[in-house]
């Protein structure tokens, strides 16, 4: 026996799959010798890092978390009754651990393959019905990235659809959050759009406003009647936006029933965790005639090939990849967990339970205003929900200090401190709150009657804002109120989608690699999950020390001088790295420095962010090989040297190719004035073999939920911080309420300063328990699996480009193009994958009529296999199509997916048979994957959208027809 007293597991065999064995067998495929020789055959030499990552030695899990732990004391977990769009919440169990906790919910990619996402489809729908009920509008989209942002693409919206092109003034209510009015500053100032700050009481509406945006209840606290406010600006020709805490609509007549045209807000109080400001998923909902103009994704209802209720993404979804700058918004990963979290906990508690939990946030939100009122306290806000305002005067130090010897956070603005109630506050906490007021002024608890008080609680939100209208009235909001049955509901969506629990999801551009169990677990500890982002600093040293560990290692690992941790989605860093270069231009006096170059191949986030930046798109070609035309760019920048702002360039292009000429391009545009945007999409090819700054970008964002191990959660959450150089820095976002001032920031971006941190401990422990040599091994084994797949099937797909020595990058391009004369599209392809129990590549990005695939360095050749079985299998049917052995109309790839109904059906008419339909390939018998839907019909959705649960008997089908969805009735 041996006593291996320093045996220490290495993490990076758990995250890179491939063992020797293996890895000697795909070298051979591939036909080098070594990993090392593909690497060189692969990267170019002159873009090469000279030194390995300098990184602190890569941690056992184990011993991570071990040290995480006491990272995590550093934070102080104080009762936070601070507010401002942060609350304290009760996570029901069931939804923690079966959704937040679980890999087949979070492991989920967006649900572009509607087919095998039926389950957070309908979930997603659920969440949409919530926003739709409860703010009383039309329609609702999937969420949106945060309360902020979402007034911000609210501003847009209403600007867009302004009648007349000359008004360009938006008023501001002054009442909004600070950190609300910080990003409605950066957002409107690109467009020319002059923001009037101020009371909504006194300001005279005029036809040079195009919209306003108020909020309900108030910044501080207080509950506002804006029917006369709505009806005025309505006749002057304003739209008006209405930002509102979802929780108290339960209680307030919604902004629908009293003019808004949008109404925004966070959906955080629902069940979701602050998490030092997130990830929470914001709501967006308008009237039905604004539908196309709705910025995010939308689900809506449609039929399968079978007439049956099927669920998909609706209208816009894609619309960045078709419209570009002309683009309605840039969001692409958006908060699909936590909007997912937050539908549930309304089905959770249904119409009832939600009630009496507002009712409770009310009820001891009054209580405390009467106790304190008792004791002489005046409590400003004439009506409110759950928020108290006073002005203390001299008493400010002493209550600020007493409340936190009882380990609880207030918001203090001067000598006005305000305390909002949340679904955590227990009768207790008041009694505390009152025993110290009462303390301040030389009185005690026995000066209030709490037992009076409490016998005669009564609301004080005037009859006319009383809400009278149902709300949650569809039976999925009153069924799954015990928790075996919430359980069961939860699993049985769940069972509907493909995730990688299943199998490997080779997603190009978006790497789906693994997401570790040791990496995940920190996120809902409660040093973690429970502190609110505006928490006084010395209570958050874990998050700092975090966040600075973070900072070194992203900064190292992409050459930058420093990152800016605050973009909550790739596409957010974008923008906020456009507006940094843009804040740098003008800096120096280059006001006129507006032209953004961006190749064809770009990601359609790209030129949606430049347009939102303010800047004008000018596209460079790519040539024949797929690398940008370097002769039609250096013209294109020497046209325009006067106005160049920046190029736009994702590294290894999305053609999959490492170009040898990113250092040459990068000098030219220097050279013309502009800088380097470097959309970090692909860094899963680069870490530790190469780096942006290396390469000469001045900035760059990462997608931490696809490099750095985030999981996609089925369209989100994800976080897009950004890497500058050293001349950049000084303009790196600020925030309006927690001061990360670089000197010149930016307004700020997002509505909380870090973004969503709770989820950045998932890519701090990812580099940490990887090391250098790990991060780069990952690297190497991603551009070894992604070569692996090609060598195998590029004699049944032609691989669309490749570099100077044949190889590709971290993925490819497999054209499918050719297939479309005997009538076989792309689309046939990645439906028919689900048959095989897979999630087909990224069909036509960014090429149309081709599939891109990625695997990452996390899936074995075991599975690359499968894979590859697949495609080929998959090929061979195509030939049977095309030489007449199989039917040119009825065959297994226009009629796929097959579901385990139509398998199982007393009738089966097609010319091929059963097995082959369901079963093709040996290894699909042991372990199927059932599509639960049939192929599903987009076209019919988009022309009768139904984008909230519909009740069955409005339903457009014959009731036999209709298969009876999961809720039931
Ligand atoms: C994913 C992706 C983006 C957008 O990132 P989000 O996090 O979805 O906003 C931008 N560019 C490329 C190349 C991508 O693959």
């Amino acid at each position: 026996m041996k006593l291996d007293t320093q045996y220490q597991e290495k993490f990076q065999h758990r995250h890179i799959a491939p063992n020797q064995a293996d890895t000697e067998k795909m070298l051979k495929t591939i036909g080098v010798n070594t990993l090392d020789e593909l690497i060189a055959q692969t990267v170019p030499e002159k873009i090469r890092l000279k030194k390995p990552l300098n990184l602190p030695a890569a941690k056992s899990e184990f011993d991570y978390l071990n040290t995480l732990k006491q990272t995590a004391s550093k934070n102080k977990v104080f009762k936070s009754f601070i507010g401002k769009g942060y609350y304290d919440v009760i996570v029901p169990g069931v939804i923690q651990r079966n959704i937040l906790e679980n890999p087949g919910w979070y492991t989920q990619y967006t649900p572009y393959q509607a087919e095998i996402a039926q389950g957070r489809l309908q979930a997603l729908l659920n969440f949409q019905t919530m926003v739709v009920d409860l703010t009383g509008m039309e329609i609702a989209n999937a969420s949106l990235l945060d309360e902020g942002t979402a007034a911000a693409e609210a501003m847009f919206m209403q600007y867009s659809l302004r009648k007349n092109t000359n008004a360009n003034i938006f008023f501001v209510s002054e009442e909004l959050f600070p950190q609300t009015i910080d990003i409605l500053k950066t957002r409107s100032e690109p467009y020319g759009i002059e923001l009037q700050i101020g009371d909504h009481r006194t300001v005279e509406l005029n036809e040079n406003m195009f919209g306003a945006i108020v909020q309900y209840p108030a910044g501080n606290g207080a509950v506002y009647n804006y029917a006369d406010f709505a009806a005025t600006g309505h006749e002057k020709g304003i739209k008006l936006t209405v930002v509102a805490d979802i929780m108290s609509l339960v209680l307030l007549t919604p902004p629908g029933e009293w003019g808004a045209d949008i109404v925004v807000g966070t959906t955080q109080r629902f069940g979701v965790p602050m998490g030092f400001g997130g990830p929470h998923a914001a709501f967006f909902a308008t009237k039905d005639e604004y539908k196309r103009a709705i910025p995010g994704r939308i689900i809506g209802v449609t039929i399968d090939s079978a007439g049956n209720y099927a669920l998909r993404m609706a209208l816009q979804t894609r619309e960045q990849h078709i419209r570009r700058d002309k683009a309605t918004s840039n969001i692409c990963t958006a908060q699909a967990l936590l909007a997912i979290m937050a539908g549930m906990y309304a089905v959770y508690h249904g119409p009832q339970g939600v009630k009496l939990i507002a009712e409770r946030i009310h009820g001891l939100a009054v209580l405390l205003a009467k106790a304190l009122g008792e004791l002489g306290y005046k409590q400003l806000n004439e009506s409110y929900f759950d928020t108290l305002k006073f002005d203390v005067a001299h008493l400010a130090g002493p209550i600020h200090s007493e409340a936190l010897n009882n380990e609880m956070n207030f918001n203090y603005e001067g000598s006005v401190v305000t305390i909002s109630v949340d679904e955590t506050t227990s009768p207790d906490d008041i009694k505390n709150i009152v025993r110290f007021f009462a303390k301040v002024i030389g009185k005690t608890i026995n000066d209030v009657n709490f037992d009076e008080l409490k016998g005669d609680l009564q609301t004080v939100i005037p009859t006319e804002l009383q809400r009278t209208s149902a709300y949650l009235t569809h039976s999925l909001f009153n069924t799954h109120h015990s928790e075996h049955e919430m359980l069961r509901y939860i699993k049985s969506l769940e069972a509907k989608d493909l995730s990688l629990c299943h199998s490997m999801i080779a997603l190009g551009s978006c790497t789906m690699k693994l997401n570790a169990t040791t990496e995940m677990v920190p996120v809902t500890w409660a040093e973690f999950s429970k502190i609110h982002p505006f928490a006084p600093a010395d209570q958050v040293g874990g998050y700092m020390q975090l966040f600075d560990e973070i900072n070194n290692w992203l900064s190292e690992i992409t050459g930058f001088a420093a990152m800016s941790l605050q973009p909550n989605a790739g596409a957010q860093g974008e923008y906020a790295g456009l507006m940094v270069i843009r804040a740098y231009h003008r800096d120096r006096g280059d006001h006129h420095r507006n032209i953004a170059l961006i190749p064809s191949s770009a990601h359609g986030t790209n030129p949606a962010s430049a347009a939102m930046a303010g800047m004008k798109i000018v596209v460079v070609k790519c040539d024949d090989n797929g690398n940008i035309d370097v002769a039609d760019m250096k013209a294109k920048a020497e046209q325009y040297k006067n106005e160049l702002s920046c190029l736009m360039v994702t590294y290894p292009s999305t053609h999959g190719v490492f170009e040898e000429s990113i250092i040459e391009i990068c000098d030219i545009i220097h050279q013309n004035g502009g800088q380097v945007y470097m959309d970090g999409a692909n860094m899963n090819a680069q870490v530790g073999l190469t780096s942006p700054a290396n390469i000469g970008a001045d900035v760059c964002h990462l997608n931490l939920h696809k490099t750095f191990c985030i999981p996609h959660g089925g369209g989100g959450p994800g976080m897009g911080p950004i890497g500058v150089a050293k001349h950049l820095v000084p303009y790196l976002p600020g925030h309006a309420v927690v001061d990360i001032d670089r000197g010149k920031s930016i307004h700020a971006v997002s509505a909380a300063p870090w973004g969503s941190a709770s989820i950045l401990i998932i890519s701090h422990a990812y580099i940490a328990m990887m090391g250098g040599e790990g991060l780069t091994n990952a690297t190497r084994y991603a551009i070894l699996n992604a070569n692996y797949i090609k060598a195998r099937l590029q004699e049944h797909f032609p691989v669309l480009y490749t570099g100077a020595n044949g190889r590709c990058a971290h993925e490819m391009i497999l054209d499918c193009r050719s297939f479309k004369s005997f009538g076989i599209e792309v689309t046939d392809i990645a439906k028919r994958l689900m048959d095989y129990g897979f999630h087909a590549p990224t069909v036509s990005f960014p090429v149309a009529g081709t599939v891109m695939v990625e695997p990452t360095e996390s899936e074995p050749k075991h599975e690359l296999d499968r894979f590859c079985d697949a495609m080929i299998a998959i090929r061979h049917e195509i030939a049977d199509v095309a030489s007449g052995l199989l039917d040119k109309t009825d065959n297994p790839l226009k009629n796929a997916p097959h579901t385990v109904s139509v398998i199982t059906g007393n009738e089966w008419e097609h010319p091929y048979s059963r097995q082959k339909a369901a079963f093709p390939l040996p290894y699909v018998a042991a372990y199927k994957f059932w599509p639960s839907v049939g192929r599903v019909n987009d076209t019919y959705g988009d022309r009768t959208l139904i984008c909230s649960c519909p009740p069955l008997t409005d339903y457009e089908f014959e009731e036999s027809e209709v298969t009876t969805p999961e809720y039931g009735t």
